[in-house]
């Protein structure tokens, strides 16, 4: 076969696709495809792959085979080949016979260039005697790590594919993805029998991205927020289930925000009509599960948000490189709570054994993705098997507020012992409950309990060292092993390291809250990373200060929660300070005039976005229950008789009573409260939470505990709270 020179592949390039130049080392992977080798390709999304076997179609006789598990995709590039006047076809389970047979004879006759299969079809015995007739230049196999199952995409049908492309006879396989981690790496070569091919990888990289993570808790402001901060850009938010995707549009719509669902389980019109909605840009923000966004090539995607975590660190990567493909700003941002990994840990329940414990290791790396203070981007690119050695990417959160680093050599050493001492056979839990001295069966049956190391880190916790175990991984004292998933060996750098040790600094991982609530519900605080840490300041300088003006304690003017979701949502105005948390109305008319203009000046100086830009809308009313329990006490019905009439336990009435009190609303208890303790009594547990440092129920138990019985501090607490704070 004539190879095709370079002059062709150029004018090739410029005639039929309308580029001058190649980008990265697609013209050296074309090369190698029209030298008739075998040929590997990984380059992350977006950077060009389909070029790498289009081109070398177009110019060498005969047909390529390019496989693809996706049939709207091979329809779109199919119709996007057919435009520039070449000849592409596809064969799948769309087609009528006829047509089928159309195509077959098409390609037998030498007419078409390419011939996109569902690797399905191509497994279909008629299907392979067609194919043994035609003239084949090469076989592509797209989406390439559909063949592992630690690719996030297993299929299985994939892993049938050689053994059919082996009957064709000699033909090149050039094999594409973007999702190789060493591991997966290792799957594709190996199932394909591609040992001897040329490997092209390219830079996982994207340099234009900015990564954070933020813990989940009153996540739906967060996103309110963020999205109102990036108006009229195009964003995509994905969530788990399609009841969340559901809600979250519904609820960015009631927010006047331009946004529209996307799921596999609605009417295919209807999702069709929003995704045009969003690459038209008549809606703003697409909220998906990760059905969306395959094949999806809109440039200019501002931002992309995880509401929810994802199942795999490779899934992560792909969803996130939806955004800013042209180079330009994308800010990737993802709510994390542990208890999304359980969750999604749950659904995996009623997989197979080994299926079950590969998603689980897949989900236990998002977590620590998550968890770690290391660079997200030195944590993604070390995750497919590349290094990065910038000390600071300036463009992840771990990178622009940095975690306080220590010195950590004496450490590192200890897990690089560990490891080498358990003869490289062991994962992070057995390597971390040796080294803090927990004698788990495990640990007992191999005798670990005799090493030197056993124990040797039990004045740290088993977070600590976990980190210290991940940090090790990232410096490359030790790698993972590519056979045992989950195995940590020493590399040939940790063991010098050993001989030769010196100074690496290391920080502790993030901690998040798992109590607590996710979403909005009135008692929730937010969470120390979300506020703004010099507003707070000034909000509680000025809380002291009027205190001491009217001889209050300060948590009795607001709460430090009330002052932390004002450093949040900065209210303006008496109506917003009123959506503030432990903020009601009468509260905001006593002590809010002072707080609002110190915040209005802050938010004028700083150029800020205010509450009502942000103020959230929820269709839920104030519960049923709580209604009900106000207007008894107004009625000034015994708190016995509330209880029974509702079905509540006497003391689960007095503690919903108290989350009345402290999101803001004044409760008179008095009738109940003169019949338990004369004014004498009263006014010794008044002094006392006068006096106090907080109002916080335990350190009043301490006090007051020998003389009053718990229910008695309770009440008087909400008295004393109603009176003075409402
Ligand atoms: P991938 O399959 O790697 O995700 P695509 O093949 O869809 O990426 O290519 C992504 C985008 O880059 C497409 O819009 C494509 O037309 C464009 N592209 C590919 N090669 C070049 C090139 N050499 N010059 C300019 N644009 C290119
Ligand atoms: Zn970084």
């Amino acid at each position: 076969m004539e190879v095709a020179t370079g002059e062709t592949v150029k004018s090739t390039l410029k005639e039929v696709f309308g580029y001058d130049t190649f980008r990265g080392n697609q013209e050296q992977i074309i090369q190698n495809i029209l030298n008739e080798k075998n040929t590997f390709v990984i380059m992350p999304t977006g950077a060009g792959k389909s070029l790498c076997y289009q081109l070398p179609a177009i110019v060498q006789p005969g047909t390529a085979i390019v496989i693809s598990p996706l049939i709207a995709l091979m329809k779109n590039q199919v119709d996007q080949m057919n435009a520039v006047g070449i000849n592409a076809r596809f064969l799948n389970s769309t087609l009528s016979k006829t047509e089928m047979n159309k195509v077959k004879k098409d390609t037998i006759s030498g007419d078409v260039k390419l011939l996109y299969v569902a690797p399905e079809s191509l497994t279909k015995e008629e299907n392979v005697e067609f194919l043994k007739k035609a003239n084949i230049s090469f076989v592509a196999i797209d989406e390439a790590h559909c063949i592992s199952e630690w690719g996030h995409d297993f299929r299985p049908e994939y892993r049938r594919i050689k053994s059919i492309v082996g009957l064709l006879g000699q033909v090149p396989l050039i094999a594409l993805t973007a999702t190789a981690t060493p591991k997966v790496q290792l799957d594709i070569v190996k199932n394909l029998m591609m040992e001897e091919s040329t490997v092209f990888k390219s830079s996982f990289n994207r340099a234009n991205l900015y990564y954070e993570v933020r813990p989940k808790q009153q996540a739906k402001k967060q996103l309110i927020r963020f999205i109102k901060e990036h108006k009229g850009k195009s964003g995509i938010v994905y969530c788990l289930s399609r009841k969340k995707v559901e809600e979250i549009a519904e609820f960015l719509r009631v927010n006047d925000i331009k946004s529209a669902p996307y799921h596999a389980g609605m009417d295919s019109n209807v999702r069709m009509a929003n995704q045009d909605a969003f690459l038209n840009e008549d809606v703003d923000v697409i909220v998906a599960t990760i059905a969306f966004g395959m094949g999806i090539d809109k440039p200019d995607v501002r931002f992309v948000i995880h509401y929810d975590a994802p199942k795999s660190i490779e899934g992560y990567y792909q969803e996130t490189g939806r955004a800013g493909r042209d180079g330009l700003e994308g800010k990737c941002l993802m709510f994390y709570s542990y208890n999304d990994i359980l969750k999604l840990e749950k659904f995996n329940k009623d997989k197979a054994v080994t299926e079950r414990e590969n998603a689980k290791l897949l989900l236990e790396e998002m977590a620590s993705y998550a968890e770690s203070s290391v660079c997200r981007r030195k944590q993604l690119l070390h995750y497919f098997g590349e290094e990065s050695h910038a000390a600071n990417c300036e463009m992840c959160d771990n990178c622009t507020h940095p975690k306080e680093q220590f010195e950590g050599s004496k450490y590192i050493q200890t897990v690089i012992k560990a490891v080498h001492l358990t003869e490289n056979r062991f994962d992070i839990n057995h390597i971390v409950n040796l080294i803090i001295g927990k004698e788990t069966q495990h640990v007992k049956s191999y005798s670990h309990d005799k090493l030197e190391v056993f124990g040797v880190g039990r004045d740290e916790s088993e977070t600590f060292w976990k980190a210290v175990v991940r940090q090790t991984l990232f410096n490359e004292f030790i790698k993972k092993d590519i056979d045992n998933p989950g195995v940590f060996k020493v590399a040939e750098k940790g063991l010098q390291y050993i001989a030769d040790p010196y100074s690496v600094k290391i920080s502790k991982d993030h901690e998040y809250e798992t109590e607590g609530e996710e979403e909005e519900s009135e008692k929730t605080t937010v969470d120390a990373k979300a506020y703004d840490e010099n507003l707070f300041e000034m909000l509680k300088g000025l809380r002291k200060k009027i205190a001491k003006q009217k001889n209050l304690p300060p948590y009795v003017i607001f709460q430090d929660p009330s002052l932390e979701e004002m450093a949040t949502l900065y209210p303006t105005s008496q109506d917003d300070l009123k959506t503030i948390i432990g903020v009601g109305d009468s509260k905001a008319k006593k002590f809010g005039k002072p707080f609002i203009e110190l915040i209005e000046k802050y938010v004028d100086e700083n150029d800020i976005l205010t509450a009502s830009d942000v103020l959230i809308k929820t269709s839920g009313a104030k519960s049923k229950n709580k209604i009900f329990i106000i207007q008894q006490i107004d009625r000034q019905i015994d708190l016995e008789e509330i209880a029974e009439s509702r079905g509540m336990k006497y003391e689960d009435l007095v503690v919903e009573i108290e989350h009345i009190c402290d999101s803001g609303t004044k409760l008179n208890l008095d009738y109940y409260i003169d019949q338990l303790l004369d004014d004498d009594r009263q006014e010794d547990i008044y002094d006392y939470f006068m006096s106090a440092e907080s109002d916080d129920l335990n350190a009043a138990f301490d006090e007051l505990g020998e003389d009053y019985s718990e229910d008695e501090i309770r009440l008087m607490r909400i008295k004393f709270m109603s009176e003075f704070a409402h």
